[in-house]
């Protein structure tokens, strides 16, 4: 019993390739969407470094002494450095104290391994100081960098590390996991909300996403057919917001691909949202294309820029009013 995740085989054979051949790269980059598992991943990965005797499969024993501490979190091999609080910048406060563990020997025989999740949390300061970390060589150490947007570190980090990219898992595979996690009503529409990603979809399932989205998809509707004001419709994703910003922009982004599909002549199951295909279909009517290109520019950028923006309110407020005059004009 492995513990990794159905889809995550072939990369375990990757990593499991690195430990046999014990040709372990000082850095190791991993991408991919949220919701896959990609943590999972990196924590077997470093437990396989730090276990005294892997069984054949190159998996952590589970039972020495080194495993023993892996699991109680109190091994002094393995370092995690992660923001304070999600969201936030890994500040080069962390970068220093990281740096004087690493001026020391590893305390075990085995391997030394630093997570950081996720890596594009590091700022320009802290990204500068754990470059140093990794021109210099440090002795059995491995640095696993876990990123969603690899392209926000510096090229001088990622030229560095091998780079193992989490595709999202082939459909079937995921809904037949979801399924033993018994997510089977609307699993094909949570698996399309995650984007593909099967953790992100049961996540979604357990918070009532479809329900949500379907409220916030009826709100912003209403913008558009006068029968709310943006103002009211901004207060209410607001106040209900039990969902982070980044999911309700996704969300949005996500109507006006499809609106754009549609504009083009898409057939519905080329949507990302075929359960709204009819509500869609009505708005595009009135719309004009020049502008919702425009408008889908607009909303890219604010959840590119949500990890910076201060005042979400604002943020959310400044794109419902574009929508009102938009769909109104
Ligand atoms: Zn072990």
């Amino acid at each position: 019993m492995s513990g990794l995740y159905p889809w995550q085989q072939s990369l375990w054979h990757q990593l499991q390739g690195y430990i046999q051949q014990q040709r372990i790269p000082q850095g190791l980059l991993l991408t991919g969407y949220a919701g896959q598992g990609k943590r999972q991943l990196a924590e077997h990965y470093a437990a396989a470094l730090i276990c005294e005797q892997p069984d054949a499969n190159s998996f952590a024993c589970g039972h020495c002494s080194a495993c023993h501490l892996f699991q109680a979190k109190t091994h002094p091999d393995f370092l995690l450095v992660e923001p304070d609080e999600a969201g936030k910048a890994i500040g080069i406060d962390k970068i220093r104290q990281l740096t004087v563990k690493l001026a020391l020997k590893p305390q075990f025989e085995q391997y030394r391994v630093v997570i950081f999740d996720p890596a594009d949390a590091l700022n320009n300061a802290s990204a500068n100081g754990f470059l140093k970390c990794l021109e210099e060589p440090t002795e059995r150490t491995c640095f696993i960098l876990i990123a969603e947007q690899a392209n926000k570190l510096p090229a001088t980090i990622r030229s560095r590390c091998q780079k193992i990219h989490c595709a999202v898992p082939d459909k079937q595979q995921a809904l037949a996991w979801l399924a033993t996690q018994g997510v089977k009503q609307n699993a094909e529409t949570l698996l399309q909300m995650a984007q593909g990603s099967p953790l992100l979809a049961l996540q979604y399932q357990q918070q009532g996403a479809i329900e949500l989205r379907q409220r916030y998809f009826q709100q912003w509707l209403h913008i558009a057919e006068g029968k709310a004001h943006w103002l009211e419709v901004a207060e209410q994703w607001q106040k209900t917001e039990p969902l982070e910003t980044t999911v309700l922009l996704t969300w949005l982004s996500s109507w006006l691909v499809d609106l754009i599909k549609l504009a083009q002549a898409a057939a519905v199951n080329e949507l990302l949202n075929p359960d709204l295909a009819s509500d869609l279909q009505g708005l595009l009517a009135k719309l004009n294309l020049k502008a919702l290109y425009a408008y889908y520019d607009k909303v890219l950028i604010s959840r590119a820029q949500l990890s910076t923006q201060l005042n979400k309110q604002l943020l959310i407020e400044s794109l419902l009013i574009d929508w009102s005059q938009l769909s109104q004009s």
